[in-house]
């Protein structure tokens, strides 16, 4: 079994890139998630000590659109 085939990933809603399980990423909006290297490119801050986004990326031009 595959665990990684078993449960549906969101890709980035930037790249479209899959976004694995340990890696950090900046979810938003409803049920969607920025890559790591895109939510520094749209100027996104991450503290590491405090393990949270001090800063978030601008995610407004990404928000599902409502049907
Ligand atoms: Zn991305």
């Amino acid at each position: 079994m595959h665990r990684s085939e078993m449960e549906a990933r969101v890709p980035c809603a930037g790249c479209g890139a899959a976004i694995a399980d340990d890696s950090r990423s900046f979810a938003f909006g409803e049920n969607q998630l920025l890559c790591w290297g895109c939510a520094l490119r749209r100027g996104g801050s991450f503290d590491a000590e405090e393990d949270q986004w001090s800063t978030d990326p601008r995610t407004d031009d990404l928000m599902a659109e409502e049907s």
